[in-house]
């Protein structure tokens, strides 16, 4: 590997996209120097210098030819003529119908659910879709399902955030006021009683948001989901799309759950089958597993800018009496164990407190906002996250890390599978 950094100017014609992908430990410059050109929906302005971090995945796309610079180690870089955008922006003037329609008849805008495999761009096309409606002057409201990924806060969570300009090139949507709900797994299939119960309370939320914010209710909904699609993930998909109420279903590159959802979704849901980009790139469990702990770590310090963090986050001690931690949902026993009534099923709701010990080392847990454990902590949605970095069992004290140095905004904490080490990468 070569430590100087290479540079290449990439002549872009119409419908063009310049395709790339940073390697490990290093990153990439990028510059428009001529023409118009966007990546993933959000326009680049020319002569500014993009960042991107090593494994980023870059798609430059061009409706009318551009010339980009790129300076920086990348592992792969091409110029693919083929691409579907012109399919997916065709989606979005439907969907822009579907808004003047519902501004002009005083309805609601189109609710629409992406939907296929793992990865097939699925949370790439639902950002091209919010970022195009943004571009209108709409306000969308983005609904990321995806517990393994995890745009809107961290993997083991849903989350959803209007979406009032178009994403940041470097670091995604703004993040203005999300509404986060503790799930606590990387999978749906982990939890899967737990995972449709915040799924509706979201889908309940956005339906209290929409009656009060006309302009969010016109701009519809655009939702995220993950890959599970097979068996219980069919289930959950057919659950998201009926708690939600969705019009119309994209699925991406399958043509099996493309017939599925003909078949079993009602008259009045669209099913469209749309073709996956050759550019998306496939992960295995390990780029996967990367993925989520950079997620994580972008959580704490932000998005890297110059190789620097943005954010400082704050390690503090607290007292093990000034917080309650709980998991959701206890082993199941059989039947017989129960009481008279009581189905196994029900453990899975279950708040099941945790003692302080070293097995809870290095995991991120969700602040709940329920008032007390009597409420309804399970629905109640998540304030933020931290770390347990550290316990000393003597001075009966945790270290935490906060991104905020005040002090906890509650005192019931709820464990994620996940764990972070906070470690420089
Ligand atoms: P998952 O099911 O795992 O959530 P997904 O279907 O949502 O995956 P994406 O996350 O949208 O897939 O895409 C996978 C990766 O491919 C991302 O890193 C994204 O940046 C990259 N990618 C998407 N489209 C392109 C493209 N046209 N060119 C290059 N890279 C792309």
């Amino acid at each position: 590997m070569s430590e100087e950094k290479s540079v290449e100017e990439y002549r872009l014609n119409a419908d063009e996209e310049l395709r790339f992908e940073v390697e490990a430990n290093a990153s990439v410059q990028m510059e428009l120097l001529e023409g118009m050109a966007e990546v993933f929906g959000s326009e680049l302005t020319k002569g500014k210098v993009y960042n991107f971090d090593q494994g980023s995945k870059v798609a430059v796309f061009t409706w009318h030819g551009c010339l980009i610079k790129l300076q920086g180690r990348t592992e792969v870089a091409y110029v693919a003529k083929e691409t579907p955008m012109v399919m997916y922006i065709n989606t979005h003037a439907a969907l822009e119908q579907m808004r003047e329609k519902a501004e002009s008849d005083n309805t609601r805008g189109p609710r629409v659910m992406v939907v296929g495999p793992t990865d097939v761009g699925k949370s790439t096309l639902t950002r091209l879709l919010c970022n195009y409606a943004a571009r209108l002057g709409r306000a969308p409201l983005f609904v990321d399902l995806d517990v393994g990924q995890g745009q809107v806060s961290i993997p083991g969570t849903i989350g959803s955030v209007v979406v009032e300009r178009p994403a940041d090139v470097e670091e995604g949507f703004h993040l203005n006021a999300p509404l986060v709900f503790h799930y606590g797994h990387t999978a749906p299939s982990t939890n899967p009683q737990l995972y449709k119960l915040i799924v509706s309370r979201m889908a309940e939320v956005t339906n209290l948001k929409c009656e009060k914010q006309r302009k969010v209710s016109i701009s519809g909904v655009v939702i995220n989901t993950g890959g599970w699609i097979k068996g219980g993930g069919y289930d959950s998909l057919k659950h998201a799309a009926g708690s939600f109420e969705v019009d119309v279903i994209i699925v991406l590159d399958q043509e099996r759950l493309y017939n599925e959802l003909k078949r079993d979704m009602p008259e009045f849901v669209k099913v469209i089958l749309l073709p996956k980009s050759g550019g998306v790139v496939e992960r295995n469990q390990h780029q996967r597993s990367d993925a989520r702990d950079s997620r994580i770590r972008e959580y704490f310090y932000g998005v890297k800018i110059n190789g620097k963090d943005s954010f400082f986050p704050h390690p503090m001690d607290i007292p093990f009496s000034s917080v309650k931690l709980y998991k959701i949902g206890a082993p199941a026993l059989p039947d017989a164990c129960l009481p008279l009534g009581m189905k196994s099923q029900d453990n899975k709701l279950k708040l099941v407190p945790i003692r302080p010990g070293i097995n809870i080392l290095h995991h991120v847990f969700s602040v709940s906002s329920a008032a007390s454990v009597e409420d309804n902590v399970i629905e109640s949605n998540t304030l933020g996250h931290v770390v347990i970095s550290g316990l000393d069992t003597e001075k009966e004290t945790f270290n935490i890390l906060s991104p905020s140095q005040n002090p906890l905004p509650n005192d019931i904490l709820l464990i994620l599978d996940l764990q972070f080490m906070d470690i420089e990468i």
